[in-house]
């Protein structure tokens, strides 16, 4: 067990590395930090920032040396920074782990290897197998193998035209081609679990169901607990253990979620970090996901995840900051909300600059309650 007043390192120091550096104090931990950017959203709670990039082995190894455990907030670390955090300090979740989770391709393979449920799917490597895979598909979501998030790096085809186009508009490198999906409405459901000490089964505990819409491949609002039929809910949980356990998750793993249509659930994609999607566990779990994140990743006990309020959150872009600073006293006069800032410097369309958060009698009241509170917010 790692215990408070050791010190956490976190690979990345965005909002994620902030908000589990907040949680990581509260609990009585010191913070370091590895981010290109010195005055990253973290650098406001951690005692030591060490300004590299993310496949720089050298400064990884630096970040390692004074820390009980080193934690990440971002997948796109380079193997040989991984690898030299391994070799001085517990590095959780693993290398491994992160590995399959950082490239697309390998991740949608990894799933379908072990029988978690994806919709079709295709890796191409040339402009001749971007048309086959759209003739093979149909209308599909091209997407880059690495460094995507918010729907960048992704393309929509319908038309053979298109796919070529996509191939070239993604750098002519390899992509992942998914079948576009008749969706119903998308979950996400968070795993946590500890390290194994002995033969047994270490513990592991999930998160109530996430309820998430997004606007243009970017997560817009999210409800904390979804309204879902209870087999559905069932089958997530089921899906997302046996992923934490299968890839040996020591942390959290986020499982993005599709139920189509006809009723089918799919993996969408998996991260291996705090997830946007559960920021309200802040207001309405009794333990946050960032708590949970320090809890696992030093060996204490893990919280309960409990509902306490039916919760959400709705996320605020760099969009509304375009006719100056938003009115942020105007999101404050909503009961029960709550504003959350992450520090950086400059807005840019869509940027994630921050969330609202809200508890409610159900979770249409919460999220209402944030939208509203966020268009007050607007100039
Ligand atoms: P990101 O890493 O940017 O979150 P995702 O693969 O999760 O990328 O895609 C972002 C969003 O795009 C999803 O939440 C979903 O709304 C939509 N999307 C992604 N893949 C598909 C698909 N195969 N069919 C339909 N919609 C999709
Ligand atoms: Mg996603």
């Amino acid at each position: 067990m790692i215990e408070p007043g050791a010190t956490i390192g976190i690979l990345g120091g965005g909002q994620l590395g902030r908000m589990t550096g907040m949680a990581a104090r509260s609990l009585g931990y010191d913070v370091h930090v590895l981010d290109p950017d010195a005055n990253c959203p973290a650098s406001a709670v951690a005692s030591r920032i060490i300004e590299a990039h993310f496949d720089d082995a050298d400064a990884a190894a630096s970040l390692a040396e004074h820390c009980a455990v080193v934690t990440l907030e971002i997948e796109q670390i380079g193997t040989a920074a991984l690898a030299a955090v391994a070799a001085r300090t517990p590095l959780r979740p693993g290398a491994a782990a992160v590995h399959v989770i950082q490239d697309r391709i390998r991740q949608k393979r990894w799933l379908a290897e072990h029988n978690f449920p994806v919709g079709a799917f295709r890796a191409v490597a040339s402009r001749d197998e971007s048309v086959a895979a759209f003739e093979a598909l149909g209308r599909c979501i091209f997407k880059s193998t690495s460094g995507g998030y918010d729907g960048r790096g992704q393309v929509r085809v319908s038309t053979v035209d298109g796919a070529a186009d996509a191939w070239s508009a993604l750098g002519s490198r390899p992509c992942l081609v998914e079948q576009f999906l008749d969706i119903d409405f998308e979950i996400s459901m968070l795993v946590a679990r500890r390290p194994a000490i002995g033969p047994e089964e270490p513990e592991c505990v999930v998160f109530p169901v996430a309820r998430n819409h997004h606007e243009h491949g970017i997560l817009d609002w999210s409800i904390l607990p979804a309204t879902a039929a209870a087999a559905t809910v069932r089958h997530a949980e089921e899906v997302a253990r046996g992923i934490a356990r299968t890839l040996g998750i020591e942390g959290l793993v986020a499982v993005e979620l599709f139920v189509l249509r006809d009723g089918r659930l799919l993996v969408n994609e998996l991260a291996p970090r705090p997830h946007n999607t559960f920021h309200a566990t802040e207001r309405g779990c009794a333990t946050s996901q960032f708590e949970q994140l320090v809890r696992a990743v030093c060996d204490l006990p893990l919280g309960s995840t409990e509902i306490l309020r039916p919760s959400a959150i709705a996320n605020l872009l760099g969009d509304l900051w375009d006719n100056g600073t938003p009115d942020f006293a105007a999101s404050l006069m909503v009961p029960a909300v709550r504003l959350h800032l992450y520090g950086k410097a400059s807005a840019r369309p869509g940027r994630k600059m921050g969330h609202l958060s809200a508890v409610g009698t159900t979770g249409d009241d919460a999220v209402e309650r944030v939208l509203r509170a966020r268009d007050a917010m607007r100039r």
